[in-house]
């Protein structure tokens, strides 16, 4: 499941867990991005940062890992190269990817998208407020999944912290904690 996790919320907990379950996988490894290209606009929290919140979100499910595949990658992360990466780390492996519906709708304009559907079979998630059905996309590449509809994002995440609102339980109590240490998403003083 790759994502920016920034920072990395229940919603996509749910989502790892349904889909681990439904397709009895040994493993849901997160792949914390790089640079990522679409989000061109907006400050990223560092890669470091991201990836410690994935660990610590993580790190009580014996069938959740985290990867560094994609911040130890130079240049901006494209998913068929963290496709390629991982099928050489596991070659023996059938590769899924887990995107939401929101993702899902711009996998066709993804970088090489042709080539992504023959490196893994891709499951997208409902998501609320995004619609799973309208997406038009190859017969038989993708499944599509409904999980617990949470609807939570890491840009409202942001916003709250910024705000002073709470992100408790919508966050795991210790990515709470880490936020509050490194002082992420407070508004400049
Ligand atoms: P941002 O608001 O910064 O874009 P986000 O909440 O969308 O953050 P991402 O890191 O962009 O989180 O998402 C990683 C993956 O998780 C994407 O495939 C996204 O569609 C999926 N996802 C995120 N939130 C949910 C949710 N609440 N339910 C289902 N899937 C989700
Ligand atoms: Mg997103």
């Amino acid at each position: 499941m790759g994502g920016t996790f920034d920072p990395v919320h229940h919603g996509h907990l749910v989502a790892a867990s349904e889909v681990q379950a439904r397709f009895e996988l040994d493993e849901v490894i997160f792949v914390p991005t790089g640079v990522p290209w679409q989000k061109g606009g907006r400050e990223v929290s560092a890669a470091e940062d991201r990836y410690l919140m994935t660990v610590v979100a993580t790190a009580s499910n014996p069938r959740f890992s985290v990867s560094r595949a994609d911040i130890d990658r130079e240049g901006v992360t494209y998913t068929v190269d963290t496709l390629r990466d991982l099928g050489t780390r596991y070659p023996d492996a059938d590769l899924f990817f887990i995107t939401g519906a929101d993702a899902l709708e711009q996998i066709l304009s993804w970088h090489r998208a042709d080539e992504l559907f023959t490196l893994a079979h891709f499951v997208g998630v409902t998501r609320p407020g995004y619609d799973l059905a309208a997406t038009h996309l190859p017969s038989g590449s993708v499944s599509l999944v409904e999980v617990p509809a949470l609807a939570i994002s890491s840009t409202d995440c942001r916003a709250r912290v910024a705000a002073g609102q709470p992100v408790w339980y919508l966050v795991p109590d210790g990515v709470v904690q880490y936020i509050s240490k490194r002082r992420l998403y407070a508004a400049e003083d």
